[in-house]
């Protein structure tokens, strides 16, 4: 068997119906964490809580952008599953790859809307609850690799996750009086819905991009991968970690050089 790395603790997985988030509440199940997903596709949740088959993991309709929405799901895990340990805020969009020149302002605004004001509006209400229950939480943000590069956009994509690095950075400076960790992940591209319909590839060319581009060969990177690095920062093994940006993305930035 398995060690039970979440054993009796219990977790929110903001956009957990798909993708990151979706394989992220598969592993924290099997390590033994009670379980609120919470997601805009409601059809996709309920499909991944029944396919779980486990009263202790729940689905909830949470729309991130909407703060009392945020707040009722907290509420939500506390009355179903008597606590809350873990925060992870995962929902996030892709956003349009139009130039500066023609950026369309609310489109960013929507970026922005859920990418940040989500991420902030998940990590006030989550530790709100762990401090007024005195839980030594872990709260776990999902960046990107986009929010340590730039390029030419897509402009609030890249803006919101550069937002979610300092957002962490701030809310872990402020957390620790209460024991709480607060830690970003952030992972190259994985093939997921929202890479393929931002990028409008299939998921293969996704892949064989990032065969090409990262440097450790013969491995493809997947959702796993991240959800492990979640799970990483979730449980007690990163006791110690907080306000730290985990990049996951086989060397790629690392790789990059200023030399010809
Ligand atoms: P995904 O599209 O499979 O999952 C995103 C989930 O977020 C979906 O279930 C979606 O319904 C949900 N969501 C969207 N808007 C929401 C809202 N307003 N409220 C609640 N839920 C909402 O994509 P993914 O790749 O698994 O993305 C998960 C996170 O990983 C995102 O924050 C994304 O930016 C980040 N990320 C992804 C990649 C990648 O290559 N896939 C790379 C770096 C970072």
């Amino acid at each position: 068997m398995t060690k039970q790395r979440l054993e009796g603790k219990v977790a929110i997985v903001t956009g957990g119906a798909s993708g990151i988030g979706a394989e992220s509440v598969r592993l924290f199940s099997e390590n033994g964490a009670f379980i609120v997903v919470a997601d805009v596709q409601d059809e996709l949740g309920h499909h991944l809580v029944a396919s779980i088959g486990s009263d202790k993991v729940s689905y909830r309709h949470c729309d991130v952008r909407d703060e009392k929405q945020v707040e009722e799901t907290v509420s939500f895990a506390l009355e179903k599953y008597g606590r809350l340990d873990i925060m992870f805020s995962n929902a996030g969009i892709g956003g349009s790859f139009s130039g500066i020149l023609d950026l369309d302002l609310n489109g960013f605004d929507n970026t922005m809307a859920v990418n940040v004001r989500g991420v902030a509006a998940t990590i006030k209400h989550a530790a709100r609850a762990m401090v007024a229950n005195k839980i030594r939480g872990s709260i776990i943000c999902t960046a990107s690799v986009a929010g340590l590069l730039a390029g030419s956009g897509p402009h609030g994509y890249t803006v919101s996750k550069h937002a979610i690095i300092g957002l962490v950075r701030t809310a872990c400076s402020e957390l620790g009086a209460y024991g709480i960790r607060v830690n970003c992940l952030s992972p190259y591209a994985v093939a997921t819905p929202l890479t393929c319909t931002a990028l409008n590839v299939e998921a293969d060319v996704i892949e064989a991009t990032g065969h090409d581009l990262t440097n450790l060969k013969g491995i493809t990177l997947k959702a796993s991968h991240i959800a492990e690095a979640a799970l990483f920062l979730a449980s007690d093994d990163s006791a110690y970690i907080s306000g730290h940006n985990l990049v996951v993305d086989g060397g790629f930035n690392a790789s990059k050089s200023c030399f010809p």
